[in-house]
């Protein structure tokens, strides 16, 4: 993408609005737009950032076995009228009428409606286990929206929900979904901590929240220090072994580590000394199992091994990408803005061409773009007629991981510079072994 044709609405000051960094960075990097209150556009950057994040949580739900569907925004109020959850919602959600008067809503969850789906076509043991998940806007209209879109009343979410025979077979979709949160946050180069949890008004009794650690987070929270150094479980983990997945899940929840509701004052004194961790953290991802919450009100039921009908157990599991994006610059960024991990970054690199209109540099510039976005990198090519300071302060501000410079000096002896903008490392090379290195 050459930066003279992208739309890239970087903002010189920074928003009095913005009460946090990533808020504040979001922003002035245009990468989203604030609509109405809690109620926000993605801009292109933003859009980028926001696809690579959704592409790693579906990868690691297919992963799981997970199986992608997509259900609507807009529901009848039918639905959550026969599980009870209608006058039970309160004022976070929002109500409206079509034109025959018809009571809708907009979907903050969507547990009744893939309930309702499961209900109209499965009957048999046999079909199950089953994981249904979509990523979909969902709208909670929270007293308080702020941060951006970290606490916005549209928000996008990943909700997968999980359906089997007993409570034995729902612990293992539920495992298997642990599992899978380990390693979709780690692969988005964040470290979360999984903490036992409230099941608030979805009820249940077993829930764990994935908490990224974070000053500027809404959650109080308690764990043991030694979570912040396990290894996340591999690539080739079995999900079909239920003792092995099991074994996982004892591993992550043996330690203390709990939200502030949750949390255990004595139990926590126990925990050895210097291990201790109070902090604030960001909620970024929280599976329940509750049973049979809505199968029983809703008759969603299946014909069991022993011939009769069972009510399916069933567990619900979360993520919101539209959050998870600001509490990764939360976690990364620095005084001249974010660092990407590469999994998630916009751009995979950038090149400067510092002095555009000068026929070396353009010529050099031309020839990396060429060859690096032949190979299949997403490249960002500033060629704009702007001065090289002002495209230094962007580059680092929209915190591509690589930059390659192409100024006139170095360019005489036939050389670029290439920077790590999380190290700030450079090194000098020729454009062909720049090339090389990225290819
Ligand atoms: P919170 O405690 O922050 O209000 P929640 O517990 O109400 O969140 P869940 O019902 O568990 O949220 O939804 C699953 C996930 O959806 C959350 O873990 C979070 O990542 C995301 N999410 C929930 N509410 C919002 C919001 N208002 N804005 C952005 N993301 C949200
Ligand atoms: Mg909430
Ligand atoms: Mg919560
Ligand atoms: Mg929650």
């Amino acid at each position: 993408m050459r930066l003279s044709r992208f739309f890239l609405p970087i903002l010189k000051e920074n928003p009095k609005e913005a009460e946090i960094v990533s808020h504040r960075l979001m922003l002035r990097a245009g990468m989203i737009r604030q609509q109405s209150a809690g109620i926000y556009s993605w801009l292109p950057l933003g859009k980028r950032v926001l696809e690579k994040v959704n592409d790693i949580i579906r990868d690691e739900q297919n992963r799981a076995g997970a199986i992608e569907i997509l259900m609507p925004t807009i529901q009848s109020a039918e639905l959550w009228q026969e599980s009870g959850r209608y006058d039970d919602y309160g004022r976070e959600m929002l109500r409206i009428a079509d034109r025959q008067e018809r009571p809708m809503l907009y979907g903050p969850t969507n547990e009744e409606m893939v309930t309702d789906i499961f209900r109209s076509y499965v009957r048999s043991y046999k079909d199950l286990p089953l994981n249904l998940y979509h990523i979909q806007l969902k709208f909670r209209d929270e007293i308080r929206p702020r941060f951006g879109t970290m606490r916005s009343r549209e928000f996008l979410m990943k909700d997968a929900y999980s359906f089997d025979i007993d409570q034995d077979a729902a612990r293992h979709a539920y495992n298997k979904m642990f599992v899978a949160y380990l390693r979709t946050f780690a692969r988005m180069g964040i470290s979360v901590v999984p903490m036992r949890a409230d099941t608030g008004p979805i009820g249940g009794d077993l829930s764990h929240e994935f908490i990224i650690l974070a000053d500027t987070g809404e959650s109080e929270v308690f764990c043991h220090r030694d979570y912040l150094d396990f290894e996340v479980p591999g690539a080739d983990t079995d999900f079909d072994d239920v003792a092995g997945l099991q074994g996982i899940v004892d591993k992550w929840t043996s330690l203390y580590a709990a939200t502030s509701e949750m949390h255990d004052e004595k139990e926590f004194a126990r925990v050895e000394d210097g291990a201790r961790l109070s902090a604030r953290g960001i909620e970024v991802g929280h599976i329940f199992y509750f049973g049979t919450k809505y199968s029983e009100p809703m008759g969603a039921k299946v014909m069991g091994p022993d011939g009769k009908e069972h009510p399916v157990h069933m567990g619900s599991y979360g993520i919101g990408p539209t959050r998870v994006v600001p509490a990764i610059i939360e976690a990364s960024h620095d005084d001249a803005g974010i660092i990407w991990p590469e999994s998630v970054a916009p751009f995979d690199l950038s090149i400067i061409n510092m002095k555009a209109g000068d026929e070396a540099c353009d010529g050099a510039g031309d020839t990396l773009y060429d060859a690096l976005t032949g190979a299949g990198r997403d490249v960002l090519y500033d060629d704009r007629d702007e001065r090289a300071g002002a495209k230094f302060a962007t580059a680092d501000l929209i915190g591509v991981p690589w930059q390659i410079v192409v100024g006139p000096r170095s360019i005489a002896n036939g050389e670029v510079e290439v920077k790590n903008r999380r190290t700030g490392g450079r090194e000098n090379l020729t454009v062909e072994a720049a090339i090389n290195r990225f290819s």
